[in-house]
């Protein structure tokens, strides 16, 4: 992987590798098939994460974390998807909300709303933005005023009032503590008329109004949450008024990323199954890996693999020290990961022959939970039309890599 991972890197993502086998891999399954999606969210997976002092990585050593940088932390988001993809999406949002809230908190916030978050050994945050009528013209943005997110936002003496309702959030039930995006000046576009909050769980006004049950990566919940003039204090104002869609937020930057990354751990686990099925399944006198056809999808995944994980970690790498950052980049991560995972799943899946249909097989982890846990990603965090999309927008612009 280039730049090579460190000592440090290499003995994180070892860790995380080992917690998978342990904990992840014996029971995705188990919660996968369960019926209602409340019971399918792991908080065991979670307590323990907790434990071993993962799930607060990404805070700075000063709060108690490891401090760990983006690339880092998108290795370790493929990492768990291996073992599966709702248990990285679930650290993925905590991950890169904790990294958020320290870049853009102040001191007295992350005293009062993210040290108690620290503490709790079933903390996890949510982002959100998404609602009824208010999808892809948040991500792409379509700015224009009325288009975009249109959470009211009121000031009345020293607090905020919000009201609206969002909706697909994930761990949208399960967070202490979310960032909502509010419509602070309904004048201007969604880009720059919108701006986060800080929105403790606790606060009066708020109402999960259903959970929604998902075809795949079904360890993680997404929910509809309604607010009803919630009041926040002023100072739970988070970065700057008007700021949250701008490409000075550095959430730009690394929110697709991850995502492709978590997608990316499907396309992994979908090779080591596949390979694995191959040199034990004997079909025409010898076992199926020996047949050119299946050494061709295997070879396919490997390409697809490698080639993400390097766009991955080199956007990461930008983002992290870029002054200078090509926008185009984490939406090109979204869309390669995910068409990357779902052929490699699909493929999977028709390597095991008849067996790539059963929910039974694997003990429900094996390649049909792939097909579905991959399949999230092309309606998630942006689809993979809205993301082409934004890079074409940025090719129109004149996007520097283009013209050296
Ligand atoms: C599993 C899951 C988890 C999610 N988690 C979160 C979360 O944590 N927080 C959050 O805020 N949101 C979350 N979302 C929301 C997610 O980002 C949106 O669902 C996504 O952006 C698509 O929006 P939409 O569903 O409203 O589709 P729409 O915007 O209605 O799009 C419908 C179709 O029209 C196409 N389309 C729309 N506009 C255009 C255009 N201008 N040009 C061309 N084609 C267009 C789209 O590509 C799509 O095919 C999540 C969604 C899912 C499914």
């Amino acid at each position: 992987m280039y730049p090579p991972l460190t000592r440090e890197q290499e003995t994180l993502r070892d860790r995380v590798r080992d917690f998978v086998r342990a904990e992840v891999q014996p029971v995705a399954g188990v919660y996968d098939q369960r019926e209602n999606p409340e019971d399918c969210w792991p908080w065991e997976l979670i307590e323990k994460l907790s434990e071993a002092g993962l799930r607060t990585i990404t805070l700075s050593q000063a709060l108690g974390g490891g401090g760990i940088d983006y690339p880092t932390t998108a290795m370790l988001v493929e990492e768990l998807a291996v073992g599966d993809m709702g248990v990285s999406v679930i650290m993925a949002q905590v991950w890169k909300i904790e990294q958020l809230i320290e870049a853009l908190a102040t001191h007295e916030q992350k005293e009062r709303l993210l040290i108690p978050f620290r503490d709790d050994p079933r903390g996890v945050l949510a982002i959100c933005a998404t609602e009824e009528h208010a999808g892809s013209d948040n991500v792409l943005p379509f700015n224009a005023p009325g288009a975009g997110s249109m959470m009211r936002v009121e000031e009345d003496g020293s607090e905020y009032v919000l009201t609206g309702t969002k909706r697909f959030i994930s761990n949208g039930n399960r967070a202490r503590l979310y960032v909502v995006a509010g419509r602070t000046d309904r004048e201007r576009g969604v880009g720059d008329g919108t701006t986060y909050f800080l929105v403790p769980r606790e606060s009066s006004g708020i109402v999960i109004e259903h959970v929604h049950n998902k075809s795949g990566e079904r360890l993680v919940n997404n929910a509809i949450i309604r607010f009803e003039n919630v009041r926040i204090p002023k100072s739970n104002l988070l970065g700057a008024l008007n700021d949250a869609r701008s490409d000075r937020n550095y959430f730009r930057r690394i929110s697709n990323v991850y995502a492709a990354a978590s997608v990316l751990g499907v396309a992994v686990a979908a090779l080591q199954q596949a390979t694995a099925y191959a040199r034990e399944r004997v079909q025409g006198g010898k076992p199926i890996i020996e047949h050119q056809a299946v050494q061709l999808k295997l070879a396919n995944m490997a390409i697809g693999i490698e080639s993400a994980r390097a766009l991955i970690r080199r956007t990461a790498e930008s983002a992290q020290h870029d002054r200078d950052f090509d926008f185009a980049l984490p939406s090109m991560c979204k869309v390669h990961a995910t068409d990357v995972a779902m052929r490699a799943a699909l493929d999977a899946a028709e390597i095991h022959g008849g067996l790539g249909l059963m929910r039974d097989y694997r003990g429900g982890a094996g390649p049909e939970k792939l097909v579905r846990d991959a399949s999230v990603f092309l309606h998630s965090d942006g689809t993979q039309d809205i993301h082409r999309l934004r890079v074409a927008e940025k090719i129109k612009a004149g996007r520097p890599a283009l013209a050296e």
